[in-house]
């Protein structure tokens, strides 16, 4: 091989430039595609990822590299081709995607293994121990624990799998009696697990077709077409991904499976971990929650292909497996896969992006395909497998729609629970099964307002009303967290009556508790959730049946399997409904279908109460028959209609600004611009204030630009905004594929 006399490098800041490095003869065995390298620039060094090599460069000025940082590169030449056409797709700089492509821990200069106190196991008989027994019975059970081992353990672990403390670690050691070394080793956040291996599962017929069709996809990745898995909830897509990632490995591939944050229970893990149980460190785990030191630690063990099973969230389709064979995306259609901040990329589209490029096989799966998706099935792009049937062919559960505006009209104010709700929940009481219920709105009242003058407390900062929250006692903002002291009189015209208007979970929540004063309730949300433990602790307590009705927002919708289960209200199916957002029928559609997949699926036949004022809608309908076919056939008509993804791409601009004048005449002027460079095959909309007018303090303006030439129109839109000096205080981004028209 050639030794590069030059590499051009992104550095880790945001200019918006490539640069031209001289590589020291020192290095030059060393450097390639991916290393990280320590360069000059300006008066000062900096970090920076070297992304090709060159024989020669023209640039002006060159100077030499400083040094290489770490060992190998950290980049294969695939993920960087990768993060070439994320940059390019997204419309954001290079250096930008790096951020997410490699996590900070990585980046940093002084990678390294954090060290821990270990001990080491020496010589002891027993009768240290009998000696110990009397006067220090915690250090004698301690030093027996230690005899026994086999090899060093670090003291951390030791100490949580005695529950003893670093003391009497300490004094053992002061006694002499063990060894204890500040050594670096990995921390295992997963150490003390124990699995126990699980076999594959025979699979009926759909489940073998699908399964056939991957496992085909595997032996051919050239020419195979990524695969949507259209599967209703427990029809069996896990038991086809573990036996797909089975085939993966013994053709000596690695894979990667992609789920929802929400999704990544320990519960999902461990049917992974399980089935791979031989395989000691093969199946890693990357989640939000890791500390810095994990994150590294489970970066460097897929690096060095100690593992070879990658499971985690949103970024973890950027794991840097080698020998890549499969990727799936479980619950493909879910909206955490898209980054709100940038990059603001889609993971299953980048994973159907890498799948190309490194040549492998990718699965997406849902019971609820996005309508991406499910035309691209349509149109051939993709190919389909589809399990019609529960494994345990239950019946999927029976829907009924409440009417709410009948039950108003009943009862003259709108009742939380219907009449036909309470009625349903006692019985269940009764019978001692378990209900669910769901309502995607966090607080006790959504608004407060005078009754006098009709004045709401609004956020300051943002254009929404504030939410009562009982628990503290205060009004809070869920967009900035504002919080402010509820007032005892209306500010506005000081007369006293305020009252409290729309409800959240915590008033559902009371009510219920009122209602049935002897059942146990519980809710889940974010603000009753707040430590990690707490989250597992309930989900514990509702599996064990300690908690009658479960009550709370999208955390409860996904994945979890709760076999006495028969009841799930979902108090309002209109929220999402009514958002300024082309996806909201596809929103309520797939979250009715989620949410009813929680029922009934034991013995007992499940039951859902769709409480709505808008019962004739499509979605609810669609949902209630359990037709998807009907559903997506209407919703792409409308879809086509009217321009709208998946028939359109779409970009989304922000121009925000604290001050209001600014942020609008600057959003006119890019929009004259647009109109000036983009062919009349791309449609602008007017620079209109965005439906969340402001946010944060700042105010909001959106463009919204239409077309097919999706790369053509991202380089166009990234073209006019260099070109277009914005003030100092007015900021534009750009969102490809939006998701978030707020
Ligand atoms: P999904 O991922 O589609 O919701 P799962 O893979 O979780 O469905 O399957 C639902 C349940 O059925 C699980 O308990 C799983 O172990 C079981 N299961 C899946 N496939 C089979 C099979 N072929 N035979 C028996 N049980 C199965
Ligand atoms: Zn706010």
């Amino acid at each position: 091989m050639m030794k590069p006399g030059y590499v051009r490098v992104v550095i880790d800041r945001a200019i918006q430039r490539e640069l031209d490095y001289s590589v020291p003869e020192t290095l030059a065995d060393r450097i390639s595609i991916g290393s990280r390298v320590r360069v000059p620039f300006r008066d000062k060094s900096a970090l920076a990822t070297v992304v090709a090599t060159l024989e020669e460069s023209d640039a002006k000025g060159i100077r030499p590299i400083e040094a290489l940082v770490g060992d190998g590169p950290v980049l294969s030449e695939s993920l960087l081709e990768l993060a070439k056409w994320m940059s390019a797709y997204y419309c954001c700089p290079l250096e930008t995607v790096m951020r997410s492509l490699l996590p900070q821990v990585i980046r940093r200069a002084e990678i390294g293994w954090k060290k821990q106190l270990v001990v080491h196991p020496t010589m002891i008989d027993d009768g240290e121990v009998e000696k110990l027994r009397k006067r220090a019975p915690r250090q004698a059970e301690l030093l027996e624990t230690i005899s026994k081992l086999d090899k060093p353990i670090a003291a951390a672990q030791l100490l949580r799998q005695t529950s003893l403390d670093n003391q009497t670690l300490r004094a053992l050691a002061k006694r002499g009696l063990i060894e204890l070394r500040e050594e670096a080793i990995e921390r295992d956040p997963h150490a003390d697990e124990q699995f126990v291996a699980s076999a594959n599962l025979e699979l009926n017929a759909e489940q073998a077709t699908a399964l056939k069709k991957i496992v085909d996809a595997l032996a051919a990745p050239e020419d195979a077409k990524p695969i949507l898995l259209h599967g209703v909830t427990g029809s069996g897509k896990t038991e086809i991904y573990l036996q797909a990632i089975r085939a993966a490995l013994e053709r000596g591939r690695s894979a990667i499976v992609l789920v929802p944050e929400i999704s990544l229970t320990p519960q999902t893990v461990e049917r992974f971990k399980s089935r791979f149980a031989e395989m000691h460190e093969g199946v890693a785990v990357l989640h939000s929650h890791l500390s810095q030191g994990e994150r590294h630690d489970e970066w460097h063990k897929i690096h060095s292909g100690r593992a070879r099973i990658v499971i985690g969230a949103r970024s973890a389709v950027f794991a840097p497996l080698r020998d890549l064979g499969l990727i799936i995306v479980d619950e493909e259609h879910e909206t955490t896969y898209k980054q709100e901040e940038a990059p603001r990329y889609h993971a299953r589209d980048v994973a159907v992006v890498r799948a190309k490029i490194e040549k492998c096989a990718v699965v997406l799966g849902s019971a609820t395909p996005s309508l991406e998706s499910y035309h691209n099935a349509a149109i051939g792009k993709y190919a389909l497998a589809i399990l019609t049937q529960r494994v345990d062919e239950q019946q999927m559960p029976l829907m009924r729609i409440v009417d709410l505006r009948q039950e108003r009209r009943k009862e003259k104010i709108a009742p939380i629970l219907s009449g036909k709700l309470a009625q349903a929940i006692s019985d269940r009481l009764e019978k001692r099964e378990q209900t669910i219920l769901f309502l995607n709105r966090r607080g006790f009242s959504t608004s407060l307002l005078c009754s006098n003058c009709g004045d709401a407390r609004n956020c300051p900062n943002c254009s929404v009303a504030l939410t009562f929250h009982r628990h503290m006692a205060r009004l809070s903002c869920h967009l900035c967290g504002h919080t402010a002291a509820v007032p005892k009189k209306c500010p506005q015209c000081g007369k006293d009556p305020l009252i409290y208007a729309g409800f959240g979970t915590e008033k559902v929540e009371s009510t219920v508790s009122h209602l049935f004063p002897k059942a146990h309730v519980r809710r889940m949300d974010a603000d009753s959730m707040t430590r990690k433990e707490a989250y597992r602790e309930t989900l514990r307590n509702f599996r064990a049946g300690k908690i009658d009705i479960l009550v709370g927002t999208q955390m409860i919708a996904k994945g979890l399997h709760f076999p006495n289960v028969t009841l799930v209200g979902i108090i309002n199916a209109d929220l999402a409904l009514h958002l300024p957002d082309f996806r909201a029928g596809e929103r309520t559609f797939q979250l009715l279908t989620q949410v009813a997949g929680r029922a009934g699926r034991g013995e007992t036949p499940g039951e859902v109460f769709v409480q709505t004022y808008t019962p004739f809608s499509p979605s609810i309908q669609f949902a209630r028959h359990h037709d998807f076919a009907g559903y997506f056939q209407q919703e792409l008509e409308f879809r086509e209609r009217c321009d709208f993804p998946p028939f359109k791409h779409a970009i989304l601009i922000t121009v925000r600004s604290e001050h209001e004048g600014r942020a609008k005449l600057s959003a006119e002027t890019l929009v004259r611009r647009l109109k000036e460079s983009l062919g009349s095959e791309f449609t602008i909309s007017d620079a209109t204030p965005a439906p969340l007018e402001k946010l944060q303090g700042q105010f909001r303006f959106h463009i919204l630009l239409r077309g097919e030439a999706i790369m053509r129109l991202s380089r166009l839109v990234r073209e006019t905004l260099e070109k277009l000096p914005l003030p100092e205080d007015v900021i534009a981004t750009v969102d490809v594929d939006p998701y978030q028209l707020l």
